[in-house]
């Protein structure tokens, strides 16, 4: 190593370097300190390298420091070209001896490279990647990674992955994201890295915890962990490594959330909904089914919070079918019963409709307190707002939001519409949220009463989502709530039986099913294919299918029609005749994909389901298996013409394997990676370089209780300054944005 320092020398700015020279030695370096030096202090950039680093996002040296290497090679792990087995995947480390150039017939371009280790020699052949000529040239190191098949009597790889390694030394050789554009080689990152390593080894990297609290969670040091992740001497160091700089990236992220959750608790009043009434009480009882064990959980949780001084700021994720709803009123009565107003957003016409309806049913013969009337008593009154409602109607209805005679109001996003006030808002319940931006949700929050002190009241806030999603992301997406699960399905349903359906023999024999089906007096759905691009591809499709089911397959049925460029009236219209078993089989677009709810439905039919994500075709398919009779659900793609063989893909194949939506989303962040967890809000998932929401559960749980811990004790990081700095360097805008507020 020493060697190649002379090689490379470099000098850094005097504040990292010449600590002797200091007539104070200064602490540890801190990011914030490595943030401030450019990465031109470092010998060897040059304004051309510093141009291509800035084109890459890498301005500082914390910038350098925090570029991981993408992967490790272990030189003792390697294998010998004299041990390939034909067949199997191998890693090799080889010396190029010779680059040959060619056109193949079809004028493609082929490079044939002779590699050797002195054991063996290996041919490595390139199809179409004529850059290998000048990329590969002899005597370079380079690890190869492939299948070696036996071709002519010899061995060959045939477009293998390949890294340059450089003249670098050492076992583990740490490989550093490259590509062609920039230019910038592994080896160059490497020495420039190790560079600002070496000398800052005399000052050190500053750690914001104490070695005392390192030890009682099991992380090593900064200073080693970002030693390590560069330069490690063997793989288990760097995995230690890697956890500790994990750790860093999801403490950062859980400060801020936890930071945000603790804020809105001590800046805004909540209401202390009170206790011992009795409309909650005969509201349960009245009930025609007893509560799940998981529903009466929750709605304890939701008790001792809304009863509490802070508002109520609580997710709920509950499976398709769990029982979300009776929970949501539960909630709203909690309000209701003090004198309080409550509100249920929902983020269709369909679905507000539905809601309105289906809540109206559940409080039938409900009444509540009312010292102004003679019997003590009056019904209580629940309302409808969407933008449908209009004229003397809409009036009506803000005029008794305003006076406080309503007491429950159910709509879409028309009820955080600025001419709607409320005399009283207690609560307020958001279903669907992963349709609704966090802007919205915070809007109807902030119909919110001024309390003592110029202080907001806010009223509490119950966020319901039926898009599971894995407890720890869930941490990380919506760390700044809290979080109850509805894990129990009520007793009696049978299970939905799911099938793939592929080509035209097995799609008649669908199309035979639903038939039978309807003629037993069932009903069924038809999704059309998804086309994200356009609602009005997508509602012509939906016409298309319906014209050719009605036209022919399913000529005996009824069929209707239902997507988003209907008009909201049309939409209704179908949706009551499809309630009513006037229409057998509906076909729709995804619009029925929240909500629905008619449990005569036992059949479905996605068609190109290939086409939806995990996530949506749970939700779709949750529309049936809401009775008593067996629902069947059947997702219909078609053979690629030049598939040798069809496969249902891994999405359909988790459908059919599975009903459970918390292991269907396991399997999705699986399959998708972090970054795309959910459309809304993002919080912290593009800030994990290192960490991973799959992988490292239990790291976010740690992190989440040590940020909770700091939080306690200096909520604006007053007195961890560094991290503070680190949040606000390294955090993407939104998260950094709660710093500048406190
Ligand atoms: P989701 O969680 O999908 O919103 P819903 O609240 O729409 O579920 O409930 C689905 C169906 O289950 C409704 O018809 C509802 O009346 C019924 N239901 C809810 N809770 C229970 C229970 N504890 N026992 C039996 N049926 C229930
Ligand atoms: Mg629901």
């Amino acid at each position: 190593m020493a060697s190649r320092c002379t090689r490379t020398c470099l000098v850094l700015n005097k504040s990292v370097v010449d600590s002797e020279k200091e007539v104070e030695p200064k602490g540890p370096i801190t990011y914030e300190e490595f943030n401030s030096l450019p990465v031109e202090k470092l010998r060897g950039i040059g304004d051309k390298r510093k141009a291509d680093l800035e084109k890459i996002g890498i301005t500082s040296l914390l910038d350098l420091l925090l570029t991981y290497p993408r992967k490790w090679v272990d030189r003792t792990n390697e294998c010998r070209l004299s041990d390939l087995v034909p067949g199997v995947e191998a890693m090799v480390l080889v010396e190029v001896r010779s680059v040959n150039k060619r056109m193949t017939k079809n004028r493609r371009s082929l490079i044939t490279v002779v590699v050797g280790d002195g054991s063996a020699r290996l041919t490595l052949t390139f199809f179409n990647q004529p850059y290998r000529e000048k990329q590969l040239r002899e005597g370079l190191t380079i690890s190869v990674f492939g299948k070696a098949e036996e071709y002519r009597g010899s061995l060959q790889m045939t477009n293998p992955v390949v890294d340059l390694i450089g003249d670098r030394t050492g076992r583990i050789i740490p490989i550093y994201p490259q590509s062609g554009e920039h230019g910038i080689k592994t080896w160059e990152f490497a020495g420039w890295i190790e560079n600002v390593l070496t000398r800052s080894v005399a000052r050190g990297i500053f750690d914001p915890l104490s070695a005392a609290e390192l030890e009682k969670i099991g992380l090593v040091s900064r200073n080693d962990a970002l030693r390590n992740i560069h330069t490690p001497d063997t793989l288990a160091t760097k995995e230690l490594a890697r956890r500790r700089l994990a750790f860093d990236e999801l403490l950062r992220v859980q400060l801020v959330l936890v930071g945000r959750k603790r804020a809105l608790e001590r800046e805004s009043l909540g209401i202390r909904h009170s206790e011992g009434g009795t409309l909650v009480q005969s509201f349960l009882s009245a009930l025609p089914f007893p509560l799940t064990g998981a529903q009466q959980r929750v709605i304890s949780e939701i008790h001792a919070d809304m009863l509490a001084g802070h508002p109520m700021h609580r997710l709920l994720q509950g499976d398709v079918g769990s029982g979300k709803t009776v929970v949501a009123v539960a909630s709203l009565l909690t309000a209701v019963e003090g004198g309080y107003q409550g509100a249920l957003m929902a983020p269709t016409e369909v679905l507000a409709e539905q809601h309105s309806a289906g809540v109206r049913n559940l409080l039938e013969g409900i009444t509540v307190h009312d010292s102004a009337n003679l019997f003590g008593s009056r019904p209580l009154r629940v309302d409808l707002l969407t933008s449908r409602i209009t004229g003397e109607q809409r009036r009506e209805i803000l005029q008794g939001l305003e006076e406080g005679t309503i007491d429950i109001v159910i709509g879409t996003h028309a009820l955080i519409q600025e001419s709607v006030k409320f005399r009283q808002l207690g609560a307020v319940v958001v279903d669907e949220q992963h349709r609704f931006g966090v802007e919205q949700r915070a809007a109807l929050r902030d119909k919110s009463l001024t309390g003592a002190g110029g202080k907001p009241i806010v009223p509490d806030v119950l966020v319901m989502t039926a898009t599971p999603i894995p407890r720890t992301a869930a941490m990380t997406v919506y760390g700044d709530l809290d979080v109850s699960v509805l894990d129990e399905l009520p007793p009696g349903r049978t299970p939905i039986d799911t099938h793939w359906a592929s080509g035209e023999a097995d799609e008649a024999m669908v199309w035979a099913a639903v038939r039978e089906g309807v003629a037993q007096g069932q009903q069924a759905y038809v999704v059309c294919p998804l086309i994200e691009e356009s609602e009005k591809v997508e509602a012509a499709a939906a016409e298309d299918t319906f014209q050719v089911l009605s036209a022919g397959e399913l000529s005996q049925c009824q069929i209707g029609l239902l997507h988003g460029r209907m008009s909201s009236t049309e939409k209704e219209q179908v949706m009551n005749a499809f309630r009513r078993n006037e229409i057998n089989v509906l076909v729709a677009t995804t619009v029925i994909e929240v909500g629905v709810d008619v449990p005569n439905a036992t059949m479905m039919v996605v068609l190109d389901a290939d086409r939806f994500g995990i996530a949506q075709l749970h939700q779709l398919r949750g529309r049936v298996g809401r009775g008593l009779i067996a629902s069947h659900c059947w997702l219909v793609t078609h053979p690629k013409d030049d598939a040798l063989v069809h496969e249902a893909g891994p999405r359909v194949e988790a459908l059919v394997g599975s009903t459970d939506g918390f292991e269907l989303a396991e399997i999705d962040l699986e399959l998708r990676g972090a970054g795309t967890l959910m459309d809304a809000d993002q919080s912290g998932t593009s800030d994990l370089k290192l960490a991973s929401l799959r992988r490292d559960r239990e790291l976010i749980e740690l992190a989440r209780a040590v940020a909770f811990d700091i939080i306690e004790n200096d909520p604006t990081l007053e007195e961890h300054r560094a991290l503070r700095d680190e949040i606000s360097i390294l955090l993407t805008a939104s998260n950094a944005e709660f710093l500048a507020r406190n």
